[in-house]
């Protein structure tokens, strides 16, 4: 069997070592003995950056702007210090509300909770849209007792917080996570109205990935004096392993195939931009016989739980999504991330690969860069700051074009220079 030279990297088995402090360990923070000892037991011996420098100040009460990159350790940046905080007082009405885009990361920092608090048997509730009539009255009831922690959408909060009975008025700490996110999705006025109903001296924690001006204008809003940390350098973790195959559109489906065939994969993404690509790729891997399943915004919310719980579990192998599962979303030992196409914003690229080779882990982002990717796979080179390895196509699919992308020559600003040459991209012999 003649394997792909992609895959090859799969099994070279370099060794990444997780971006943790070398000298400070979780022992010399403040932090809640019970809440130390949830976090040896889910093997976190050494903080990350981002929690080395936000944990000690989050201790000391103040507000905090967290910006880093996906996969850097940032729930328990705010969950540690947050818990501690909890255990240290007197535990009357909820004490912290964590704000999140999507239903999915609810639950996985509502699982995260679980883990942490452990032992200092921290009480949470994730609360989202989608359920049935009886999990609403459950989401009630842990906002009207004395849960430690909410984690939320904006969306199912308002509904919530419109029949008047939820209390905010005893938070210790108030928690947006991926902020960057939620104001993409549109949810700046909503996120006002949340803090409106919140006492005016809790705690503030913004997190995201990036720091666009809105974050700024929203953090002015809801927070005081925060403290700015800053670890986000949109550079992919040292531990994935980026290729790219330059084809034309129509060679796609048959290199995914050559790609996922035969290889006992176990764990793998292929994100499309569209819900169409989801839909074609998703089609062709059937055909093929591979042990595959779709997820897009198109899916009800029990079926997308449904189909994330397979995966996660392995039963399916190959999972094809669109971007809403590209961030926030921690599966352990995704294997290999393929991109069907290029996502638009490069920071998505970050993310979309960000979800192999988490913390300690080595994986592998594949991009098929079709002629009309060529332009944004150069501004992703750009945005990492270097060169992504073209991998050989496999020859029986026939010639591939050129990559030749246009590109901003330095001093000659806003002006595109295509490539090294000025012929039009047309077939490489082979
Ligand atoms: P982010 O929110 O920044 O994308 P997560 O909080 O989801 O990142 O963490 C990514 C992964 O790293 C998770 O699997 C988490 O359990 C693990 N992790 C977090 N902190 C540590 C640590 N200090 N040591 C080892 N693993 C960690
Ligand atoms: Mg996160």
């Amino acid at each position: 069997m003649v394997v792909p030279s992609g895959l090859q990297l799969i099994t070279m088995g370099v060794k990444y070592q997780p971006r943790v402090s070398t000298e400070i360990s979780f022992n010399s923070f403040a932090l809640h003995e019970d809440v130390m000892e949830g976090a040896l037991a889910m093997g976190f011996e050494k903080p990350t950056p981002i929690q080395e420098q936000a944990v000690p100040v989050a201790l000391e009460g103040k507000d905090i702007i967290g910006i880093a990159q996906t996969g850097t350790g940032k729930t328990a940046a705010f969950l540690l210090p947050t818990m501690s905080r909890i255990l240290q007082g007197d535990r009357k009405g909820i004490g912290a509300l964590i704000i999140v885009p999507t239903r999915e990361l609810a639950i996985q920092i509502d699982q995260a909770i679980e883990g942490l608090g452990y032992f200092a048997g921290i009480s949470s509730m994730a609360i989202y849209g989608g359920g049935d009539a009886s999990e609403f009255s459950q989401e009630k009831k842990a906002l009207t007792s004395d849960t430690d922690i909410i984690v939320a959408t904006p969306g199912r909060m308002m509904s919530h917080l419109n029949l008047g009975y939820a209390d905010f008025s005893h938070l210790k700490c108030f928690i947006l996570d991926e902020a960057d996110r939620m104001l993409d999705m549109g949810f700046y006025q909503d996120i006002i109205r949340i803090v409106k109903t919140i006492n005016s001296d809790r705690q503030t924690l913004l997190f995201s990935a990036t720091m666009p001006d809105n974050i700024r204008q929203l953090a002015k809003q809801i927070q005081k004096d925060p403290v700015q940390i800053n670890i986000a350098l949109s550079k992919p973790a040292e531990g994935i392993l980026q290729g790219a195959y330059v084809v034309f559109d129509h060679q796609k489906p048959d290199l995914i195939g050559h790609l996922l065939e035969g290889k006992d994969l176990k764990s793998v993404i292929v994100f499309s931009s569209t819900k169409r690509g989801v839909s074609e790729v998703y089609r062709m891997l059937r055909k093929k016989g591979l042990n595959c399943a779709s997820i897009s915004s198109d899916l009800e919310q029990k079926e997308r739980e449904q189909v994330m719980l397979d995966f996660k579990n392995r039963k399916t192998a190959i999972l094809v999504a669109t971007d809403v599962v590209s961030r926030g979303i921690d599966i352990d030992d995704i294997e290999l991330v393929i991109n069907y196409d290029v996502p638009n914003d490069a920071e998505d690229y970050v993310h979309r690969i960000g979800r192999t080779a988490r913390a300690a882990k080595t994986g592998v982002g594949l991009t098929l860069v079709g002629p009309d990717d060529q332009r944004k796979f150069v501004k992703i080179e750009q945005l990492i700051g270097s060169e992504i390895r073209k991998l050989q196509v496999p020859s029986d699919l026939g010639a591939v074009p050129e990559y030749n992308p246009p590109r901003r020559k330095p001093g000659n600003k806003g002006k595109f220079n295509h490539g090294r040459s000025k012929k039009p991209r047309y077939p490489k012999k082979r």
